[in-house]
């Protein structure tokens, strides 16, 4: 029987990234994948669409692991393997309907010209709004980083509450809850400058018009100022398999094809896990399972090890929004409408949308079981920074498609595509695909004349890739408030130690969510290499001279 000191159930970016910093801090650790390559929503796939073209089958965009902890920590050692980030002073854009385009830049002056040129006064709005951000930045980035149920979260309370007093709390915690909508329209008074933000809370996982909108608007509009939009060169696969290597080279496991299925649990402990095999695999320290809560209490537990009121809070856990992924293989590069095609054509995320309300239209409709009628367009230009992944000349073309109905489809907004009884059949997926790409083609012109191949994931596709995308749900569980921070991924569990010892439960189910920041493998990876009060006592003693 097989023993490390830790064992990953599953191989996405915050086990992968967590086994490797405990592989460098001296444990053996085994990272259990059920597909047959690691990375979870991290897939490169060389020729998916058509030889020659290399297009990310799911996540595609780094910088949240760029501004991690983790990548912090193992940035020199990735580079030593290889790991190279393509970066971009110009990561993203809005093209709207009529023609016209916004951007955000990789730099304050930039941005401060950019929004000026849509709405007097709007240039000094986005110079108030970054100054004002940067001056609490390590609280707001605190927020999506610390364990909020610990000391270090009480720590980050404290220090708000001294640095800004009572009334100082109590206003930037209205803030953080405020909308998007709510938010935008206050700040700035450009349509454009509104259409330009609204779209990337759908990257958060919420909704324009939801609580705390507001604040992720906020905290994305400075990333992508301070941290743009960076790639592996190659691939986001170059991670996956430096990471791997790391672990393997410190004597590690990283296995594929080996499904858990059952979590073994021993005098209240786990201990180790089952696989579907039957093989059993030891744990003398932790089992660290980046599962969602349904399957972690409903199926890897049994009710009796966690809990009757945590296996029921887990039973009623959320998922939200389907999402469908569009690669197109292109003959040619983007040739874009407007008198902003040249910085369109190299800008890696256009969103096409014809602005706030249209993307809180779609949001709604797809909220309420429909396929929207005009739905916001997340087009990704992996080739503006990486032209290599295409041939020489060619062009790629990454579309995410966030508002879609989480369950089955109950008819079309439109009111053109029959919906059949409402599951993801080939016929629904390309019909909607279709509606896409000709929306897409009044922006991006060329886009059905030189589509050499397109290949499309329903929200059924994608659960079918990743089990813990329940539903196409590409963020492992709604985001909604109350599922969210303190309360992900459960009230009744919150945080990562699951109420079983020796359990831990990291994933974009759990705070700080998803996307691949590698934050909940982080935390967990601190709390097990933490010192024990006994070592932190020894280390206090006076040493013989
Ligand atoms: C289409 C799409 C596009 C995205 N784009 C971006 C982007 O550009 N940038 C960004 O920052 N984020 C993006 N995201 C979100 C981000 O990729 C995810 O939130 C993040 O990768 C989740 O990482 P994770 O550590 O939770 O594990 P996951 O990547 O979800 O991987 C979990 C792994 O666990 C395995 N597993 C589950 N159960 C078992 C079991 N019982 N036994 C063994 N293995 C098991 C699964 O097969 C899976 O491989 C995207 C997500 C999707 C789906």
């Amino acid at each position: 029987m097989a023993s490390h000191d830790a064992v990953f159930v599953g191989a996405g970016i915050n086990s992968l990234a967590a086994a490797a910093l405990l592989s460098r801090a001296g444990w053996n650790v085994c990272v259990l994948e059920r597909e047959e390559v690691a990375g979870g929503c991290i897939r490169t796939v060389d020729g998916l669409t058509a030889p020659g073209f290399t297009h990310e089958l799911m996540a595609s965009w780094h910088p949240l692991f760029t501004g991690s902890a983790a990548y912090a920590e193992l940035k020199d050692e990735l580079d030593r393997r290889g790991v190279e980030y393509l970066n971009t002073d110009l990561p993203t854009g809005t093209a709207f309907p009529d023609g016209s385009a916004a951007f955000v830049w990789g730099s304050l002056e930039q941005n401060v010209a950019e929004l000026e040129r849509h709405a007097a006064g709007d240039g000094a709005a986005w110079d108030a709004m970054f100054n004002g951000f940067m001056a609490n930045a390590d609280l707001s980035f605190g927020l999506l980083s610390t364990e909020l149920w610990s000391g270090a979260g009480l720590g980050l309370g404290r220090t708000a509450l001294r640095r800004l007093g009572r009334r100082g709390l109590l206003e930037l915690m209205g803030t953080t809850l405020a909308s998007c909508r709510d938010w935008v329209s206050s700040t700035f008074a450009s349509e454009q400058a509104h259409g330009l933000l609204a779209p990337w809370v759908l990257h958060t996982g919420l909704g324009p018009d939801q609580a705390t909108s507001g604040f992720m608007t906020q905290v994305i509009a400075c990333a992508l100022q301070l941290g743009g939009m960076p790639v592996p060169r190659g691939g986001g696969v170059k991670l996956v398999d430096a990471l791997m290597g790391i672990v393997r080279d410190a004597g590690g496991e990283v296995r594929t094809s080996a499904e858990v299925e059952r979590i073994l649990v021993s005098g209240g402990r786990a201990t180790a896990v089952r696989l579907a095999s039957g093989e059993t695999v030891q744990a003398s320290q932790a089992v660290v399972a980046s599962v969602t809560p349904t399957a972690l209490y409903g199926r890897l537990l049994s009710s009796g090890e966690a809990g009757a009121a945590v296996a029921d809070a887990a039973a009623r856990y959320r998922y939200g929004r389907g999402e469908m992924q569009i690669h197109i293989a292109m003959d040619a590069p983007p040739r874009w409408r407007g008198s902003r095609a040249d910085e369109l054509a190299r800008t890696p995320i256009v969103h096409v949308t014809p602005g706030l309300d249209g993307v809180s239209r779609a949001v709604n409709e797809a909220e309420r079981g429909l396929l929207p009628a005009e739905a916001t367009i997340v087009c990704g230009q992996p080739c503006a920074l990486d032209p290599a992944r295409a041939p020489a000349g060619k062009w790629i073309i990454w579309i995410q498609l966030q508002e879609l109905p989480a369950g089955r489809v109950k008819g079309d907004a439109a009111g053109e595509i029959d919906v059949g009884d409402g599951s993801w059949t080939e016929t629904l997926r390309e019909a909607y695909a279709d509606r896409i790409v000709a929306r897409l083609g009044e922006s991006l012109q060329n886009v059905p004349e030189d589509t050499i191949a397109r290949v499309v994931l329903s929200p059924a596709d994608i659960e079918r890739a990743n089990v813990n995308l329940v539903g196409g749900d590409i963020y492992g569980g709604s985001c909604a408030l109350d599922q969210n921070l303190l309360w992900r991924p459960l009230a009744q569990a919150p945080g990562h130690r699951a109420p079983v010892a020796g359990l831990w439960h990291i994933g974009a189910s759990t705070h700080p969510g998803p996307g691949l920041g590698a934050g909940s493998g982080y935390l967990v990876y601190q709390e097990l290499t933490r010192p024990t009060l006994t070592q932190r006592a020894l280390a206090k003693l006076p040493t013989r001279s």
